[in-house]
């Protein structure tokens, strides 16, 4: 088996779109980012390739690349996914917590397991997704930010 660590944080400022798991989530303040920002999705996709030890999302879809300016990040975990596949793993599951101030994501939170397991390709126990405050504190809790960790078990595909 391989276990596999994923962290990302995006900036937090108003006029973009608040994307967390493929949901849009009406908020005054959105995700900046090259892509869509969506920060859960990356910390997944890392989680993933770390485990694999392929690298990062860095290095196989660079911010520098203009073919990933406002990239749909569930295209980005459906890559990523193939890749760890053709290394000849296969997931056990991933957990995942996003932390951030405002607004609720609770609500949400049914349809990010549903985008992330379809993405990649497992059954929804295997998804775990879960939410905390920063309780006012550091820059989560000051709303400057939101971010997000990730662990995932591979196994060898059999
Ligand atoms: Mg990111």
């Amino acid at each position: 088996m391989r276990i596999g660590y994923g962290y990302d944080v995006h900036r937090l400022a108003p006029g973009h779109d608040l994307i967390l798991g493929g949901v849009l989530i009406p908020h005054d303040k959105g995700l900046v980012g090259h892509s869509d920002a969506d920060v859960l999705l990356h910390a997944v996709a890392d989680a993933l390739l770390g485990a694999a030890a392929l690298g990062d999302i860095g290095t196989h879809f660079p911010d520098t690349d203009p073919a990933w300016a406002g990239a749909d990040s569930l295209d980005l975990l459906r890559q990523v996914m193939q890749l760890v596949r053709e290394d000849g793993y296969r997931l056990a599951n991933v957990d995942t917590t996003m932390v951030l101030e405002r607004p609720k994501v609770k609500p949400h939170i049914a349809e990010m397991r549903q985008n992330i397991g379809a993405a990649l390709d497992v059954d929804l126990d295997r998804v775990s997704v879960k939410a905390t405050t920063g309780e006012g504190l550091g820059p989560t809790g000051e709303e400057a930010g939101a971010a997000a960790r990730a662990v995932c078990l591979l196994r060898p595909r059999s």
